[in-house]
């Protein structure tokens, strides 16, 4: 059986090859200042983080280790991509959010925005609810990839327009689990 998260330094799918991108020191030390961040601008105010499955559930959780205020959180669920490499150009709400948002602060959290798409949609969803205020945080941003006009509030690495998967990111579903983020090499 294939082996995944054994810090290899490249990482083969079928015939295309990954290589290290990110590594999990990288990540985590983004995560603290950006946990340190959001908890310092949030200091008086209960927040709610609406993360944004599936991609956001690693990114989402190491965050929250680093936020020292209370606060809350959600999720979303949308579906975009399929098993395709590039965005499909169309955004379904495959899960709502529980909470009732109204009046509160709202943090969206992403692991990646890529066109904007998703954020776009989902911004338009979080207002039509009428919250106190919207920011969002994404682990990673390729902008020049952006096709949409969106305010990306706080930014854990801006990346080149290439795929990366893992610590979150999949590859037709998989490789999630991996610890730290890979680039597919051309
Ligand atoms: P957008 O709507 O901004 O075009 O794309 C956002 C979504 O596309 C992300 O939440 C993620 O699911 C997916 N995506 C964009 N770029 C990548 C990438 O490089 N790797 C992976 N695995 N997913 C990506």
């Amino acid at each position: 059986m294939d082996s995944v998260n054994n810090n290899e330094k490249e990482l083969w799918i079928g015939d295309e090859k990954f290589i290290p991108f990110l590594s999990e020191e990288e990540i985590q030390k983004r995560n603290a200042e950006l946990g340190k961040e959001i908890s310092n601008e949030y200091r008086s105010k209960l927040p709610i983080f609406i993360g944004v499955l599936n991609g956001s559930f690693i990114f989402m959780s190491d965050l929250m280790k680093n936020i020292n205020i209370n606060c809350e959180i959600d999720f979303f669920k949308l579906s975009s991509y399929g098993d395709e490499k590039i965005s499909s150009g169309r955004v379904r709400l495959v899960k709502e959010l529980n909470a009732d948002i109204r009046d509160r602060h709202i943090i969206i959290v992403e692991d990646i925005v890529d066109t904007g798409l998703s954020i776009k949609y989902i911004e338009e969803l979080i207002m039509e609810h009428k919250p106190a205020s919207m920011k969002v945080v994404t682990l990673l941003l390729k902008p020049d990839s952006l096709k949409y006009d969106v305010k990306i509030d706080y930014i854990g690495f801006k990346i080149p327009n290439k795929f990366v998967i893992g610590y979150g990111l999949d590859y037709a579903q998989k490789y999630r689990n991996l610890r730290s983020i890979y680039v597919l090499s051309e």
